[in-house]
């Protein structure tokens, strides 16, 4: 017998799920039944496609047992892939997934505390020691002639040691602590399957003892049974018409690891040229790894309901990665490989018809239901707006599909619902970029349109930087954004020829003493109260978007430089055009554009230079 350490990480995951998602503790069962559902899966999959099991004949199912007695155990057993020696100090002494280990580092004290979050990522099994003092595992890999048992109390460490098992599968054998107890016992199991694992497509079996009584209600001894406890149909192959919303957001939480119900489903039966079965959810939070590169896709792929996989990102575009559910095809070959996948026709055309009906329903949902779109909003407007620029084919829908803040109105708004509210005369759709909320409500930039009662739209997602510019024009409407220098003579272009006149001498001074510091300094139309503001030129990307990119490394991008645009009747632009001070001018020049740059967001390049330009100034 060899004794090894779980790995850190499963420690740190086992007093967490412990301690957090102990009110949840039921769902230990929902984790084992989809793992043994998983590995018969798995099992199926490869008696169809590897030539050395192909001769095995097996017909999955799940078996529960349990004993209620002095010590109450409980046992979960399949006939599936199964594990060897290392798959199982692998699998069971790990933590699989990249992404859940970053996310538990990631995780602050609170969200620890938030047991939704943490049944988000899945504990899997090792949610078992909830209800468990020792948890026993016997397995034996399809196509290996050992099997082996798998030991821990979860405490740190676990044992292998050889073991029988008389053909391929796993048994997971719990002794019940006291919170688990409850389990033994033949309703309660009853009723967390038809709960939580009603639509696993294999048939659950559970073994009970019946008492047997005579006329007179005496117990004349016990019977064994064995029972099938769940419907074990593929739900997404049902008709829509026997489907009822429950059914739906059932089968979405036995199926994801969401514990809330879905926003939305959207469930297609498509016959003709393309025979396929599509059932798409929204869930109702954004998955904890939206935004991480690895993240896990959320599309189950089957082909003929023999699960094929669920690791394959190319089902939807990146953009759609939110969308949990499953694609059935009844075109594709079982044994299709990942190269296929993606040239193959059936599956193209698939994922096309898929998105459109995915972003159609959205659009749906949005006209009629403006308070379910509001939460779709929420969570996804981000990923949505990813699509503008990555899926040309459907910009339409797409345009019509994401939502912006404004500075006149609350929440969210539409382009179209801008246009609604435009003033008679106005050309364009103004925009301001880059920054949070708070930064961009506070930009002196906007004092000039709300005085003209204009309305301008706030985007404040990292990406609308990249991602609105691509929209151009909305119904021949072009969008401009205001800090940029296509917008500064826009609002009244006699006032502004008149304000470069006026202002011509200072405009001078201090470009002179900006010097390569900034691309030009202008007579703005706009500023009210702030005397200066800066802008960039109509290519290049806003200052807050250049910081971003230094910080994520980009530090070989080339020195963009800003345009600063001048309020005439500030009184401090006042004095730099009263005065002849050469020093004084300068020291108010660069005063001036840097804490335009600070009202930005942006960090100065020198910020030891502004507080001794300051300071001198201070002095005077
Ligand atoms: P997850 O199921 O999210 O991957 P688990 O901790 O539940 O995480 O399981 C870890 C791994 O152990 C699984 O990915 C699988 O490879 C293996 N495993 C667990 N249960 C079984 C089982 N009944 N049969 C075969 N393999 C299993």
């Amino acid at each position: 017998m060899e004794r090894k350490k779980f790995k850190t990480e499963v420690t740190e995951l086992l007093h967490l799920i412990i301690h957090s998602l102990y009110s949840h503790k039921e769902i230990f069962l929902r984790e084992l039944i989809s793992n043994a559902s998983d590995a018969l899966d798995k099992l199926k999959y490869l008696t169809l496609t590897d030539e050395a099991l192909k001769t095995l004949s097996f017909t999955p199912k799940i078996d529960i047992t349990f004993i209620d007695g002095d010590q109450k155990t409980l046992t979960v057993s399949d006939n599936g892939i199964g594990m060897d020696h290392d798959g199982l100090a692998e699998d069971l002494g790990t933590i699989a997934r990249s992404g859940t280990r970053n996310f538990l580092n990631n995780l602050t004290e609170d969200q620890k505390k938030d047991s939704n979050l943490i049944g988000q990522f899945g504990v899997g099994f090792y949610s078992s020691f909830m209800v468990a003092d020792k948890v026993e595992v016997i397995s034996k890999r399809a196509g290996s002639d050992q099997a082996w048992k798998w030991s821990s109390d979860g405490k740190g460490s676990f044992t292998l040691e050889e073991a029988e098992r008389e053909s391929q599968g796993t048994t997971v054998l719990l002794y019940l602590n006291e919170e688990g107890a409850e389990y033994a016992n033949r309703w309660t199991l009853e009723r967390l399957v038809k709960r939580y694992s009603d639509h696993i497509a294999f048939p659950i079996f559970l073994a009970y003892d019946q008492d047997d009584y005579d006329d007179k209600g005496k117990k004349k001894g016990t019977t064994h049974k064995v029972e099938q406890i769940n419907s074990a149909a593929a739900l997404w192959r049902r008709s829509k018409s026997e489907l009822k919303p429950e059914d739906y957001n059932e089968f979405y939480k036995s199926s994801t690891y969401d514990t809330d119900d879905p926003l939305y489903y959207i469930h297609t039966q498509a016959e003709g040229a393309n025979n396929y079965t599509t059932l798409f959810f929204i869930p109702a939070k954004a998955p904890f790894d939206l935004y991480h590169a690895d993240y896990k896709p959320g599309v189950k792929l089957y082909v003929k309901r023999v699960y094929i996989t669920d690791d394959e990102k190319e089902l939807l575009p990146t953009y759609l990665r939110f969308v949990r559910g499953v694609i059935d095809s009844e075109d594709l070959p079982l044994n299709v490989s990942r190269e296929i996948l993606q040239q193959n026709k059936f599956m193209t055309n698939i994922r096309n018809a898929s998105v459109k009906k995915i972003l159609g329903e959205l659009k749906k949902v949005a006209e009629q239901n403006p308070d379910l779109y509001t939460k779709i909003v929420e969570q996804f407007n981000r990923p949505l707006k990813e699509g503008l620029y990555s899926d040309y084919g459907n910009k339409d829908t797409l345009v019509s599909l994401v939502r912006f803040k404004s500075s006149e109105t609350d929440g969210y708004t539409s382009l179209a619902a801008y246009k609604e509210r435009m003033k008679e005369d106005q050309k364009t759709i103004y925009y301001l970029a880059g920054g949070d909320e708070e930064t961009i409500r506070r930009s002196p930039l906007l004092d000039g349109y709300k005085k003209k009662g204009l309305e301008v739209l706030l985007m404040t997602d990292d990406i609308d930087d990249i991602v609105v510019p691509s929209i151009g024009t909305f119904e021949e409407l072009p969008l401009k954004a205001i800090n940029k220098s296509g917008a500064v003579d826009d609002l009244d272009k006699d006032e502004s020829k008149k304000k470069a006149k006026e202002g011509k001498s200072v405009l001078k001074k201090i470009k002179k003493a900006l010097d390569k510091r900034v691309k030009d300094v202008v007579a703005s139309t706009r500023l009210v109260d702030a005397p200066a503001v800066v802008v960039v030129d109509d290519n290049d990307p806003s200052v807050q978007m250049q910081q971003m990119l230094k910080a994520m490394g980009q530090a070989d991008l080339p020195e963009i430089t800003p345009i600063l645009e001048i309020n005439l009747d500030s009184p401090i632009v006042k004095k730099i055009d009263d005065s002849e001070d050469e020093d004084f001018i300068s020291d108010m020049a660069q005063v001036l554009l840097d804490q335009a740059l600070l009202n930005e967001g942006v960090m100065l390049k020198h910020p030891a230079e502004f507080v001794k330009r300051l300071n001198s100034l201070l002095s005077r």
